[in-house]
């Protein structure tokens, strides 16, 4: 059957349950729906209106049956392509879906549906005296369907997380028409977080209840001017090295400055190559006092030429209309601009500029430097034209060498933007095959008959494979994956040998949990408490990789000796154990990656020292309550805070956290990672 006919067939179906004319296969239509914010085009065969989010789940049914690819679009706005319809079929547009259903100011939630816009969420709020933290530089058009399929980030979310962290609960749409509930508290593994950032391919957002937080009765907003990059990103380092958190820390070049103040009074003193906006929040007014003449300090100390707090709201509003305007007035300067997105570890981040100036002086281009600094994730915006094709194919040429620099320097291909189709080829070069396999694997049990935003995120055969770690590949030298110690190689070694002999397997913390003698389904115990050698503390970058075996109190010890702490209430186990049991849902926030093992041997590095990455599937997520039936946890990697553990609250663990029943998502999952069910067998063997 022909594409077009593909439609015309089902469409009296379609159309009974979306409702009369709410699907569109006119030429102007498919025409307006062939591109979004990205440099990738194609047109869909048809596109779908919503009215209701109550139709959607009977249009996926009908087009699962048919066999036909959709995609869930809202604004468009993503930079990666990730709305682009690669097999054509039919475009879900959910735009319209824009009602705010309830503010719960007692239990702090927003419940609304996906087309509502960022802003106008926040304009709704802010008479309650509350807001919602992530803040995408798009947010006067994004949407939170869009936030969430991309996992957005923002200015406020080096303090208050990315969109991941700020929502409760999600109503999806499966790709084969069944409607779930996720939270990230459920019991087992976390489906919901797995779903935000997947960009559309493992299911549709209907509604999502979003964590709502009190409006800050004082803000400081500062600009620090400097004579050069690199001094702006020592400070950087130093503040939130001393445990001063802004909720806001970003970055300018002078070229996003002169662009951002065309034909404005420019405020910044002569010499100035570099800006930092600063912001500090809170109720405690005498804290905001200290943190800013510590944060004058360490700028002073950095050569900056000028330190100044914005004097009132017109001021304020002025800087960070230089900051969020900038993109805006770059585009002017060309007919095209590409928005690069890396991620780098923070201290790397003058490497990474450095890097970033000479591949864009390489390649004869013009670019801006933006980035949220505090996160270590730049922006670096390319203007060109489109129209000249040498120049397009130096601007990509040029993007990739920028991506594979990030890896280079132990980050990551995207922090906010995406993989979409853009940065599918560079998944090749941040992963091996062994994570790629995973990520496949979490794809087909979502979306076994591969119809939700097809081709998106992961590598398809055209692009290049990947090479081995430590291969040269053209002049890129990948990184070698991190050397596991002795005792964590003794683990894998007797897996393996376990996994050739098919003998099950049940993985012991220090017991709190799972006693060896627990273990049911015949399963042999398989000790962790030797992974537990001293945690590997990165004091500049604040985290710490530490072996699953060890005490969680014995790692806080080693934390506080060093002038750092986690922050999590006081909770018994080992740190593998907790991470795998969830007793505590709030670990996943402070997890930036996993080292972890499959039922066949296979070591996989999921995440790793950044704190923020969506390339891939948010595995790290998931693997948090999958208790140890997806894989063993050999090392993780956490965010620190600076300074000593206040009294670590006690927790309450709660009852459910054993009374996992998978759903038929966790058996397909559990068949894609351990197909003969040889870790942890009971859970899934009934
Ligand atoms: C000028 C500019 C500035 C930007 N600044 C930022 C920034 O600061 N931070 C940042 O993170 N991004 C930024 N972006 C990128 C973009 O705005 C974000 O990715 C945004 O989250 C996309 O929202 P949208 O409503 O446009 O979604 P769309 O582009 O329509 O969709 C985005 C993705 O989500 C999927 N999707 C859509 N709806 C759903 C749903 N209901 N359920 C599941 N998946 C769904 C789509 O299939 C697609 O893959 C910027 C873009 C521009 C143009």
């Amino acid at each position: 059957m022909f594409k077009k006919d593909r439609i015309r067939a089902i469409l009296p179906e379609l159309e009974a349950a979306a409702g009369q004319g709410s699907v569109r296969t006119d030429e102007g239509e498919i025409l307006m729906y062939s591109y979004d914010a990205g440099m990738a085009r194609a047109r869909p065969e048809a596109v779908i209106n919503f009215s209701s989010p109550d139709h959607v789940a009977p249009v996926v049914r009908i087009l699962h049956k048919a066999g036909i690819p959709f995609l869930p679009r809202l604004a468009g706005t993503n930079l990666s392509g990730g709305t682009i319809p690669l097999k054509g079929g039919a475009i879900l547009n959910l735009s319209r879906l824009k009602k705010i259903r309830q503010i719960d100011t007692a239990a702090r939630v927003a419940l609304v549906e996906p087309g509502v816009v960022n802003m106008e969420l926040q304009r709704a709020l802010e008479p309650f005296g509350l807001f919602y933290a992530p803040d995408p530089a798009s947010q006067k058009v994004s949407t939170i369907g869009g936030n969430i399929g991309e996992n957005a980030g923002g200015p406020l979310c080096l303090k208050y997380g990315v969109t991941v962290d700020n929502v409760e609960k999600l109503e999806v749409v499966t790709p084969e028409g069944e409607v779930l509930l996720l939270s990230y508290k459920d019991a087992g593994p976390d489906l919901m977080s797995v779903m935000v950032g997947s960009e559309g391919t493992l299911g549709i957002v209907t509604h999502a209840w979003l964590r709502l937080l009190p409006l800050p009765s004082h803000i400081k907003t500062i600009s620090a001017a400097f004579p050069s990059t690199d001094s702006a990103m020592a400070a950087v380092t130093r503040i939130i090295g001393a445990g001063i958190l802004p909720r806001a820390l970003e970055a300018m070049d002078k070229v996003s400055l002169d662009a951002a103040l065309s034909g404005k009074t420019n405020p910044f003193p002569p010499g100035t190559e570099a800006v930092l906006i600063l912001e500090l929040d809170g109720d405690d007014p005498v804290k905001i006092k200290t943190d800013l003449e510590a944060s004058h300090k360490i700028c002073a100390g950095q050569g900056c030429l000028a330190f100044k707090a914005a004097a009132d709201e017109a001021e304020r509003a002025m800087l960070w209309q230089a900051r969020k305007g900038a993109y805006p007035a770059l585009a002017r300067l060309a007919p095209d601009v590409l928005v690069e997105d890396g991620v780098v570890p923070r201290p790397r981040l003058p490497e990474a500029l450095r890097e970033t100036r000479e591949i864009i002086s390489k390649y004869k281009l013009t670019a801006g430097l933006l980035f949220h600094a505090g996160d270590g994730n730049l922006h670096p915006n390319v203007i060109f034209d489109r129209r000249d094709i040498q120049e397009v194919k130096r601007v990509k040429k040029a993007g990739y060498e920028l991506l594979k620099s990030c890896i280079r320097l132990g980050g990551t291909i995207s922090g906010e933007h995406g993989i979409g189709v853009e940065k599918r080829v560079a998944m090749n070069w941040l992963y091996g095959k062994g994570e790629l396999a995973f990520f496949h694997g979490i794809k087909r049990a979502f979306d076994p008959a591969g119809l939700a935003n097809p081709d998106k995120i992961l590598p398809v055969a055209s692009d290049r494979p990947a090479a081995k770690s430590g291969e040269l590949a053209g002049t890129f030298v990948f990184p070698a994956k991190s050397a596991l110690g002795p005792e964590a190689r003794g683990i894998v070694d007797e897996l393996r040998l376990r996994a050739a002999a098919g003998t099950p397997t049940a993985v012991t913390g220090l017991g709190t949990r799972l006693k060896s003698d627990a273990a049911a389904g015949g399963a042999q115990p398989l000790d962790l408490r030797s992974l537990a050698g001293p945690a590997e503390i990165d004091a500049e970058n604040l985290t710490a990789r530490v072996q699953a075996g060890l005490p969680l109190k014995e790692f806080r010890a080693q934390l506080a000796a060093a002038g750092f702490r986690l922050d999590l209430p006081a909770l018994e186990g080992s740190v593998g154990g907790l991470i795998a049991s969830k007793v505590c849902p709030e670990i996943r926030g402070l997890l930036l990656g996993l080292e972890i093992v499959t039922a066949e041997g296979e070591i996989l590095e999921l995440g790793g020292k950044t704190v923020k990455n969506v390339a891939g599937y948010d595995a790290v997520r998931l693997l948090c309550g999958s208790m140890g039936a997806y894989g063993v946890i050999l090392a993780a990697t956490f965010a620190l805070a600076a300074g000593h553990d206040e009294a670590a609250g006690t927790f309450a663990e709660p009852a459910t956290w054993n009374a996992f029943e998978p759903s038929e998502l966790h058996r397909r999952l559990k068949r894609e990672f351990d197909p003969r069910n040889l870790l942890t067998p009971w859970l899934y063997g009934k």
